[in-house]
């Protein structure tokens, strides 16, 4: 019987490492290397090993991810396997999703434990990926389950997936929905298909390739007492700074501090600013309080909601619809789906 052709693409991160003479971990392993060290992918798989870029994902680019989604386009495998740092892998994983929309799984893994450490989680981790890319029911429902992250033995989907510990062997998780899949023995057993109509109104509006140039969106935590300066900022000197929109992680079911709240208002008359749950999912409320800087006055003020996507994620896609040219109210359409 042929085996699945499955073409695993590198771009570095701690699952690449090697230490160099005075031990501190280097990237350094392509992807022949990370192939090499799991003999046992020769017999689930006929595996194209390919090295796209040896640097930590805490470095990497938005243009170095549409490059990528480019470069997975034009293979011709049955599954897809990128090997990353762990350290962006959620937004990275998120931006392919919007990127990608093909037959075939497409799966992004890494390791949190380096390739010098007693039980690294590596060569597992990309047997794990190269199963998940390979098993059946993956493969009929690739579509529906989008791109997917597969780390320690769990299925996430990327679009849910957070990292959530920045040591830990188990760092990751799909806090609101939970993994799609487990991995035990040699079988994938299936949990759960996402529910990817956000995703499907996102592709709609951005078409499959995103062309145009780095649009820099802004992180913006609001936190106790958070007097807004850097908003000022932003608006003081905007062709200095350079962004084009904001992601404003707020409080609670979509709240700022209300000494905050009149320049954030200005701020969202400048560019497209979203809110988003700083407490890492939603969805955000959108009727229940009032007063100057609750969420009926923030939306009632242009305030775009973001409803349910984690802040990262929001700034991914924010970024995406500006590279894509999306106007304000195509925008609002994109993240009202998510709410
Ligand atoms: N800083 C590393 C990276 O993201 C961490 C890791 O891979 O776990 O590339």
């Amino acid at each position: 019987m042929t085996k699945p052709r499955i073409h695993v693409l590198a771009l570095g991160g701690t699952i690449a490492t090697r230490p160099d003479a005075a031990g501190a971990m280097q990237m350094g392993l392509g992807a022949d290397d990370l192939v090499a060290a799991v003999p046992t992918l020769g017999k689930i798989a006929e595996i194209e090993a390919e090295t796209v870029s040896r640097v930590g994902s805490h470095s990497l680019s938005f243009d170095q991810i549409h490059a990528l989604a480019s470069r997975i386009r034009a293979l011709e495998a049955d599954g897809i396997v990128v090997t990353q740092g762990t350290d962006t892998l959620e937004e990275t994983g998120f931006l392919l999703d919007l990127l990608l929309d093909l037959d075939v799984p497409v799966v992004v893994t890494a390791a949190m434990r380096n390739p010098a450490l007693t039980s690294p989680d590596g060569p597992g981790n990309l047997l794990a990926a190269v199963r998940v890319a390979t098993d059946p029911w993956v493969r009929t429902h690739a579509k529906a389950l989008g791109v997917m992250a597969v780390m320690l033995d769990e299925v996430y989907a990327a679009a849910d997936v957070l990292k959530v510990h920045p040591t830990r062997i188990n760092a990751f998780a799909s806090t609101q929905t939970g993994p799609l899949a487990a991995l035990v023995e040699d079988r994938v057993v299936p949990l759960s298909l996402p529910v990817r109509d956000a995703i499907v109104t996102a592709r709609r509006r951005l078409g499959n390739t995103v062309p145009g140039k780095a649009s820099p969106v802004a992180l913006l935590w609001m936190a106790l007492d958070e007097p807004g300066g850097l908003v000022e900022a932003m608006l003081a000197a905007p062709d200095r700074l350079g962004y084009r929109g904001a992601v404003i992680a707020a409080m609670g079911g979509g709240h700022t501090p209300e000494r905050a709240t009149d320049i954030l208002v200005r701020l969202a008359a400048a560019m497209p600013a979203v809110v988003s749950p700083r407490a890492g999912g939603g969805p955000l409320l959108e009727k229940t309080y009032g007063g100057p800087s609750s969420e009926i006055a923030l939306r009632k003020a242009g305030l775009i909601w973001g409803g349910r996507l984690h802040p990262l994620k929001a700034r991914v896609l924010l970024e995406t619809c500006l590279r894509a040219g999306l106007d304000r109210p195509a925008i609002i359409d994109v993240f009202a789906a998510w709410n």
